[in-house]
């Protein structure tokens, strides 16, 4: 096994060596030539990060069995909208068959949810998933894994066909990504502050992911999602989202990213439950915010930039002053308070949010240098 794998920007050391997989593989395939036993499965590998595992699982099955490939591809910018695109499809030989679909990873779920109801909606005679690997503390849903090769915590794997940005399928071991420690910044203040500007700067200077609440909703809007038609409904009258829902996706966003270095949270937390859940959340991770900065601007430049943002961004909800004086009422109410949740830790810097952006930016590199 190498001592170090270096994938763009990232390390990589060694986690699971060939002869563990290879009993992880033979464990998986002596269940199911059990269960399976004088059937004629269909097994489906899922591309690409399956290859492997398939390759090597279908060597020691030792029933009759078909093979199919589909592939899909969850989109992901800045911003994602959970949405699975379909790169290969269901293939028509499995209507009515036994599936057993085989996976390299299951973390949260949401892939395999998305797979999962493709396949019952396709009409299959019955349907069961084996996995190489398992992260059962993130695993979110319901669907049952039938067969896992190992478990293992929420650490972020290349190797044996996972991949990082595409590299690193073509080891015969399982790497993990070497451990550093993250810096978490929450970037707050009332609408209007900024946050979206200095946040771009924040992440180009300290590689950190750029988690914006608001931006979040706004693509589920787009995309038509359930969860942006309900975030909707608060946003056009400049109300918060309730905090399970706003809870839920965030934590969500956050497990789409285990390769990060640290996050930037932009909008969020808003209300003390918020803070709370955050601060359990990034502790399961072992990892905690350093950091809250507090972009401080009056109430009549915010509603000046705000109407002004509004002829550019198109956001409803900037353009009308009643609902953007609404907004600031609300973070005055409810939002303004978390501040003192980080205070309490000395965790809360103050910066001055008017003037030239540059100025302010250079503030903001200030306060974070003077903890790292
Ligand atoms: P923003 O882009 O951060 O100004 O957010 C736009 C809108 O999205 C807010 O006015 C809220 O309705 C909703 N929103 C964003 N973040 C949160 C949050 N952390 N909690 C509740 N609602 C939120």
């Amino acid at each position: 096994m190498k001592e170090k794998v270096k994938l763009w920007d990232k390390n990589f050391k060694p986690y699971i060596n060939e002869s563990e997989i290879s009993k992880a593989v033979s464990k998986v395939a002596h269940q199911i030539n059990m269960d399976y036993a004088g059937k004629c499965p269909v097994f489906v590998i899922v591309l690409k990060g399956s290859f492997l595992f398939g390759a090597d699982l279908l060597k020691e099955i030792d029933i009759d069995c078909t093979v199919e490939f589909v592939q899909f591809s969850s989109y992901e910018g800045t911003t994602s909208t959970n949405e699975v695109k379909t790169l290969m499809g269901i293939p028509a030989s499995c209507k009515g068959k036994e599936v057993i679909i085989i996976e390299d990873i299951v973390d949260t779920g949401q892939t395999i949810e998305k797979i999962y109801n493709q396949f019952i909606d396709f009409g299959v005679k019955s349907l069961s998933i084996a996995t190489l690997l398992f992260k059962k503390e993130v695993y979110q849903k319901k669907y049952p894994i039938n067969y896992i090769g190992l478990e293992i915590p929420n650490t972020f794997v290349i190797g044996f066909g996972l991949d990082y940005d595409e590299l690193g399928r073509n080891y015969k071991e399982i790497y993990s990504l070497e451990n550093q420690s993250m810096l978490n910044i929450v970037l707050f203040g009332p609408p209007g502050a900024g946050k979206g500007t200095q946040a771009t700067k924040l992440v180009e200077k300290y590689n950190l992911y750029h988690l914006s609440t608001g931006d979040v909703f706004r693509a589920n809007i787009k995309g038509g999602t359930e969860l942006g038609q309900l975030a909707k409904s608060y946003i056009d009258k400049g109300q918060l989202v309730p905090d399970a829902v706003t809870i839920a996706m965030l934590e969500s966003e956050v497990e789409k990213h285990p390769e990060a270095e640290g996050f930037i949270f932009d909008g969020f937390p808003r209300t003390n439950v918020q803070a709370e859940a955050l601060a359990t959340f990034l502790e399961k991770r072992g990892t905690d915010i350093q950091l809250m900065l507090a972009l401080a601007v009056d109430e009549e430049e915010l509603v000046k930039r705000l109407l002004n943002r509004a002829k550019d961004s198109g956001r409803s909800d900037d353009a009308d002053e009643n609902i953007v004086r609404d907004r600031i009422k609300v973070y005055n109410s409810q939002t303004a308070v978390v501040a003192d949740h980080y205070a309490k830790d000395n965790k809360h810097v103050a910066i001055d949010g008017v003037g030239d952006v540059d100025a302010i930016t250079e503030r903001l590199f200030a306060a974070i240098d003077a903890v790292i």
